[in-house]
Formats: C-alpha cells, sequence, structure tokens
C-alpha cells in the first residue's frame, strides 16, 4: 500500500502525466471527460499515486467504486487465485462457485427476509436495465416512473430514465418510451420548503400515476434512494416508506438503484436500511466489485423467476474474477466493520462541512450520509446555482493534491466519496484543502 500522506513532487499534472494526456488527446475518444488528467500508478488506501510520483488524497474511490480501497489484500488475493484457475466460462454455459457464493450473499444481505434470488450482470446500467426488464415481465405492465435529478446510465433505457440533458442526452435520443417522470423531494430547493417536500412530492407522484397513467400500467417506480449523480440529494425522512406503502397498495414494483449507495457507503450496507424501506427489486454494482466489472439485481424470487430461461443474462455477467473480487468486498466490509467506518468519517466530516457552509455564503447547503457528503455552491445570498464556483473550488483542491468530484443537475456540489477505509489522518487533511479552496476561491 503507497504510503498514506499527501506528497506533491511536482505541479499537478507533472510531465510524465501531461505526455500521457497528450498522447490520449491523439487516440482516445474525447467523449470521454478528465476530471484530473494525471495517470495513475498505483493505489490503495486513501492514496493515488500518480506517474509523477504525486500522492493525492482520492475523495473520489473512482466514483464510489473502490470503497474498500483500490488495492484490498482480500480483493488482491482472490482475483490473483481465481485468475490462476480459470478467467472465464460464460455463466450461461457452463457454472462456476463464485457466482452461486455471491448470489447466496446478495440475497442474505439485501433488505427483506423474504425469498430472494439474485441475477448478476457487468455494469450498474446493465443491473437497472435488467431490473426493469423482470419487472415488466413479472407486471405484463410497460410504464416506468422515474425521478427529478435521477441518473440510472449511459444506455438507450438508462439514459431515457436520466434526468440531465447535457452531457447524457443531448443528441442521443430519441429515447425510449414508457418512461414517465416525477418530482424528486429535494429539501434545499423544495418551492414549498423541506418540511414539505416529502409529502408533496409524493402528493405529485401519487397524482400523475392514478389521474395520467393509470396504476395498473405501471410496472415499477425506480429510486436512488440517495441520489448521486443529480447532487447528493437525500429525501426527507418518511418519502421512501411513503413511495413503498404507495407502490404496494397498486401492485406497481418499487426498485432501489443502490448502484452507488449500496455496500456501506451509506454507514449502513444499504441506503434503504435507513428507514426499513424494503424494495421489490434492488440494483447493486459500484463499489460490488472493488474495481472490477460486476452488477447485480436482486429481488422477491417469485419476480425473479418470471423471466424463462435464456431472457436474461450476459457474455460476461458475473465473471469469475469480478465474483472473486465481490466476495474479497463483502468479507472486508464484514472483517474492517467498514459501515461503522462510513458512520465515523460522516461524524467526522459532516460538522466540519457544515460549519464551513454557516462560514461561507457561497456554500449553500452540506449534507449526505455516512461517506457520501457534499457542499451545494450558490451565488450569495440566493440559492441560484454556482456551478462555476464549484469548478474553481474543484480545481484548487486538484492542484493541492486532493481528488473531489463534481455533481448535480446543476454542476454546484462538490461530492465527497472517500474509500471507507481511508484513515483520520488523511481525512481531516483532505477537508483542510477544501476548507482552503473554499476560502480562497470565493471571495
Ligand atoms: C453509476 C450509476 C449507474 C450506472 O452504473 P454504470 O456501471 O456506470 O453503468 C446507475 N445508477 C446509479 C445510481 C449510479 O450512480
Amino acid at each position: 500500500m503507497p504510503e498514506q500522506r499527501r506528497i506533491l513532487r511536482t505541479a499537478i499534472p507533472g510531465p510524465q502525466s501531461k505526455a500521457w494526456h497528450d498522447r490520449r488527446q491523439h487516440s482516445v475518444a474525447t467523449g470521454f471527460a478528465a476530471t484530473l488528467p494525471v495517470y495513475v500508478e498505483h493505489a490503495g488506501g486513501g492514496i493515488i499515486v500518480d506517474a509523477d510520483g504525486n500522492h493525492l488524497i482520492d475523495f473520489a474511490s473512482g466514483i464510489a467504486v473502490t470503497s474498500v480501497g483500490a488495492s484490498a489484500p482480500a480483493v488482491v488475493s482472490r482475483v490473483q487465485e481465481q485468475a490462476a484457475r480459470f478467467t472465464h466460462t460464460c455463466f450461461m454455459v457452463t457454472g462456476y462457485d463464485g457466482f452461486v457464493e455471491v448470489a447466496e450473499a446478495l440475497n442474505r444481505l439485501t433488505p427483506g427476509d423474504h425469498a430472494k434470488k439474485t441475477a448478476l450482470f457487468t455494469t450498474g446500467a446493465e443491473a437497472v436495465e435488467n431490473a426493469v426488464k423482470i419487472a415488466r415481465v413479472a407486471t405484463r405492465r410497460p410504464a416506468i416512473v422515474v425521478l427529478d435529478h435521477a441518473y440510472h446510465g449511459r444506455t438507450l433505457l438508462t439514459m431515457s430514465m436520466t434526468a440531465k440533458n447535457v452531457p447524457y442526452k443531448d443528441g442521443f435520443g430519441p429515447f425510449a418510451p414508457e418512461v414517465y417522470r416525477a418530482p424528486f423531494p429535494y429539501p434545499y430547493r423544495w418551492p414549498g420548503g423541506p418540511e414539505q417536500a416529502a409529502e408533496q412530492a409524493l402528493d405529485r407522484l401519487r397524482d400523475i400515476v392514478t389521474s395520467q397513467l393509470g396504476p395498473d400500467r405501471v410496472a415499477a417506480v425506480v429510486v436512488e434512494p440517495i441520489q448521486g449523480e443529480g447532487g447528493f440529494i437525500v429525501p426527507p425522512a418518511g418519502y421512501l416508506p411513503g413511495l413503498r406503502e404507495f407502490t404496494e397498495h397498486h401492485g406497481i414494483l418499487l426498485i432501489a438503484d443502490e448502484v452507488q449507495t449500496g455496500l456501506a457507503r451509506t454507514g449502513d450496507l444499504f441506503a434503504c436500511d435507513d428507514e426499513s424501506v424494503v424494495p421489490d427489486l434492488i440494483c447493486t454494482a459500484k463499489a460490488l466489485g472493488g474495481g472490477l466489472p460486476i452488477s447485480a439485481v436482486t429481488g422477491r424470487a417469485s419476480l425473479m423467476d418470471a423471466v424463462p430461461p435464456g431472457g436474461i443474462g450476459g457474455t460476461y455477467a458475473g465473471n469469475p474474477l469480478a465474483c472473486a473480487a465481490a466476495l474479497g468486498v463483502l468479507e472486508t466490509i464484514e472483517q474492517q466493520d467498514l459501515t461503522g467506518r462510513a458512520r465515523a468519517i460522516q461524524a467526522a466530516a459532516l460538522p466540519r462541512l457544515r460549519d464551513l457552509a454557516n462560514r461561507r455564503p457561497a456554500i449553500g447547503e452540506a449534507r449526505g450520509r455516512g461517506a457520501m457528503l457534499a457542499v451545494e455552491f450558490v451565488q450569495p445570498g440566493t440559492t441560484a446555482p454556482a456551478p462555476e464556483l464549484a469548478r474553481q473550488v474543484a480545481e484548487r483542491c486538484h492542484a493541492e493534491g486532493v481528488l473531489v468530484l463534481v455533481c448535480g443537475t446543476y454542476g454546484n456540489v462538490i461530492r465527497l466519496l472517500p474509500p471507507l477505509v481511508i484513515d483520520d489522518d488523511l481525512l481531516a487533511d483532505g477537508l483542510s484543502v477544501l476548507e482552503a479552496a473554499v476560502a480562497a476561491t470565493d471571495g
């Protein structure tokens, strides 16, 4: 594991990274963004070491993927062992132990103690897309309800389910049909104020479903229990239980997209656990593979089995190396109590972010849960989004060796997604850099 300390040996990016970035400009499609154009040599714990030997503090985890660290011993050793046994068979052709073990573990660990089954895939978008396929077959209904600020992926169906136009949808239409949108209770921006958000958002959704769509045409509502790309928006207490009650009443499935929130990130194994909400289907990915591509749909056995053999699958679905990695991730989460660690990160970081928000008029709100924390930038004295300011603060953090990501429908939110194994000193140092960057930027 690299030395767990921020070390700047060159400007960021340094000459080696710049050389790689130059080669990239000539060889890689420009459609791939580059948040911070450094090129990584190795990574582990809370540190990324770049090609120039700089040690950067990782507040991104490769977008909530390397929660156990980017080279967790249990993941590395299990993947090495599996690679030496065999790399691939295609589970639809011949089976193997790891796929079954990951399915058993997810059936046991996801919310609810009903009979469950699991289908493994490769990416988060694929999990969401398959959850919709399963819901449509199981209910024989066509319509899907999604929410404002939602992010569900980049494939045709999941892009259609995603809310934000630029950059995810612009020019990529026509979109998939039978996708309808209802408001998401965004407490900071709810017109009637945060106290009204949950009930008014539920009222709107109930009205859209009952008076516009017809409940018996709606297969599922798909919700991120805490929204990710949309801006780390935490719905007020009562919203998810209200959604559960309404959908259940009409035989509409509740699909939780826990691709970003799942596997200990929010201080529970799943974000739905916070209010004991039990979805019918739950999508996981990102942190599940600790860096290897794997995703899953886990749900009521009766629903999962509505699809006949051959109806779902994929060449690489539940690839053996990725299954080995997932078993290493689950072992690490349990052995190192990473749900507890996520809560400790919240306890250390959220008060500092709230204090920063109180002191700096350009921060409208600090929010989040567990190790999924964010600050939203606004024009001082208003709630008008300040995306340029968020970008400048992020750039300053990057120059000081702290990797942060910007998100939000309005591009004005800086989010913190540190690996859950980050140590206290690194976390504190990274937060100090963020605080100084805000102070230096917002005047
Ligand atoms: C990242 C993400 C996805 C898409 O996952 P990919 O692996 O990039 O396809 C879907 N839903 C949510 C909530 C996500 O954060």
